[in-house]
């Protein structure tokens, strides 16, 4: 979580702002090793249909490269007026998912995993998720859904209103022992972290992808409906308050767990090495 990006404005409206936002994701995912590409998708916009990207940093498995993971985040982001392309810094919804997936990147890319892992950031889901359902519509058209084990969506994970740090796992009942095993983690190399479960999951880049039957679920700070930036253009990293490293990282040390072990690695080794 020590990375920051250059704050750019994100709406998926915005041209220039959500471009330069766009680029730096791209660079960082390359830096890290990753094969990147910036898939075009159309949608809607005020003025009319306009061609946005998701930003796309794949990993090839080194045992099973026919095994896909995919890693998350929207980098789009709002105020209270949906159009507007400007004031919308989007700190914790979303910049602390995307720092999120770069982080994960950071940790999991250099001990080669055997499974493939694609670290994915979607605009176009402040309109209706538009990004990560033109994924999830490329991988059914390109014969590929089935290649997908497992999806971790992260969309806000870096507000806690207190030192007490709480995370939502959110999935379809059917995908419950998958969420748990994020519970476990938890309990395993998070102690301090509490995790509690939701079955009826709604409103992020997850829904594309359980809508198409793949196991996935939406890791989310427990205390998101309850932050007072939310969709404001005062959503700015001052603003997530003095718990946001903690909370943000507790999160992310639970996923990087599972996901080491989702991707044929041993989650003791990785954090022997000063992963915080
Ligand atoms: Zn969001």
């Amino acid at each position: 979580m020590s990375l920051r990006s250059p704050g750019y404005d994100r709406s998926s409206y915005a041209t220039t702002t959500l471009f330069a936002a766009r680029d730096w994701i791209a660079g960082r995912m390359q830096a890290e090793g990753l094969t990147v590409s910036t898939p075009n998708f159309t949608m809607n916009s005020p003025g009319g249909s306009i061609t946005r990207q998701n930003v796309l940093g794949m990993w090839t498995g080194t045992v099973t490269p026919n095994e896909w993971i995919i890693v998350g985040a929207h980098y789009d982001s709002r105020n209270g007026n949906a159009n507007s392309t400007t004031g919308t810094p989007g700190a914790e919804d979303n910049a602390s998912g995307c720092a999120g997936v770069l982080e994960l990147a950071r940790v999991l890319v250099p001990r080669q995993p055997g499974r493939s892992l694609l670290f994915m950031c979607y605009a176009g889901e402040e309109q209706g998720l538009l990004g990560s359902a033109a994924h999830v519509q490329s991988l059914t058209t390109n014969n590929h859904l089935a290649r997908v084990q497992a999806v971790v969506i992260m969309d806000m994970i870096g507000y806690s209103a207190d030192t007490q740090l709480q995370a939502l796992y959110e999935s379809e009942p059917e995908f419950l022992s998958y969420m748990q095993r994020f519970g476990a983690a938890a309990s395993t190399y998070v102690p301090q972290l509490n995790v509690v479960y939701s079955t009826n999951p709604f409103g992020s880049d997850h829904m594309p992808y359980l809508n198409a039957g793949v196991q996935t679920l939406l890791a989310i700070e427990d205390d998101w409906d309850i932050y007072g930036h939310y969709h404001r253009s005062t959503d700015t990293p001052a603003n997530m308050g003095p718990n946001a490293q903690a909370m943000g990282g507790a999160i992310l040390k639970t996923n990087a767990a599972v996901l080491a072990e989702l991707a044929g690695l041993l989650p003791p080794a990785m954090f022997s090495d000063g992963f915080e």
